[in-house]
């Protein structure tokens, strides 16, 4: 149906091939607010009638090149920011090679640990900068396909859970190494890119079998298939609502495979997901 992107100062485009569209007027549809905002992202609670205001305007819309506009991420104002940690057994087995993530002896895997919650402070686009704020600590890479929730729920069985994602994007669970809780290691500003758009689901079929690649500097680092999920979207859905009310504009880290590394500052990375895109961030 559409792949949508917030670019600029607050702009709202539609994405087609390499050139956003713009359709800011669309945002009209938009309810008026007042506090107390009501929970979850406005745009992706509307999501259907932006859309529907948006498809007219696209075809005289002002086209941009992808390239020359600033890319925020799609989703402003999420209520949480949900990661999966070790949802990937080949990234399972590195942490253990590599000494453990948390230090510990035996690296468990998502059914162990469950999920964990970032800073929605953290959250930016593939044009701003990933800001190294403690470079003498080694800061690694983590790709992963999020899956924005639009219509929220509690207890959300897997079998229905997909039909209440309102897209998928290309996410960068960034995270510095050490012994603290994950929450406070994957929350530092910049630390969660999303982009470079949403792309809703009737794009991109199955979410559980999607290539995804990562490179630095033009070297690959990181490739797998979202297939490889130990607890795929569904799954994930059907977990987090089990704890938290989901609401719209949630996002959902699905988790990292194999590959994960350090970053420095200076470094370009390139991130692609099958039907998404490519996503390209550097480090400051
Ligand atoms: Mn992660």
């Amino acid at each position: 149906m559409a792949r949508i992107c917030r670019f600029d100062d607050d702009r709202l485009g539609i994405v087609e091939g390499e050139e956003v569209i713009d359709v800011t007027e669309a945002l009209a549809v938009l309810p008026a607010v007042r506090w107390p905002l009501p929970p979850g992202d406005l745009l992706v609670a509307h999501l259907s009638e932006v859309l529907a205001a948006a498809q007219p305007l696209a075809a005289t819309g002002r086209r941009l090149d992808r390239r020359s506009v600033r890319l925020l991420s799609p989703v402003a104002n999420p209520g949480k920011i949900i990661g999966a940690p070790v949802n990937y057994l080949k990234h399972q087995a590195e942490a253990i090679a590599d000494g453990g993530v948390n230090f510990e002896r035996d690296v468990k895997t998502i059914a162990h640990y469950g999920l964990f919650l970032k800073a929605g402070s953290s959250l930016v686009g593939e044009s701003e900068p990933i800001e190294l704020a403690f470079p003498e600590r080694r800061t690694d890479h983590e790709v992963e396909l999020v899956a924005v929730i639009g219509r929220g729920g509690r207890d959300i069985p897997a079998h229905a859970a997909l039909g209440h994602v309102a897209g998928y994007a290309i996410g960068l669970d960034m995270t510095v190494r050490g012994p603290e809780d994950r929450s406070l290691r994957k929350s530092l500003d910049t630390f969660s890119v999303l982009g470079p758009w949403l792309v809703t689901p009737d794009e991109i079929g199955d979410p559980g079998a999607l290539a995804m690649r990562l490179e630095v500097n033009g070297a690959v680092r990181q490739q797998a298939s979202t297939a490889e999920l130990i607890f795929d979207v569904p799954r994930l859905i059907e977990y987090a609502s089990a704890f938290y009310t989901l609401h719209p504009g949630d996002l959902i880290y699905t988790g990292t495979p194999e590959g994960v590394g350090a970053v420095a500052a200076g470094d370009r990375i390139d991130c692609a997901i099958d039907r998404i895109g490519t996503l390209s961030v550097t480090v400051a």
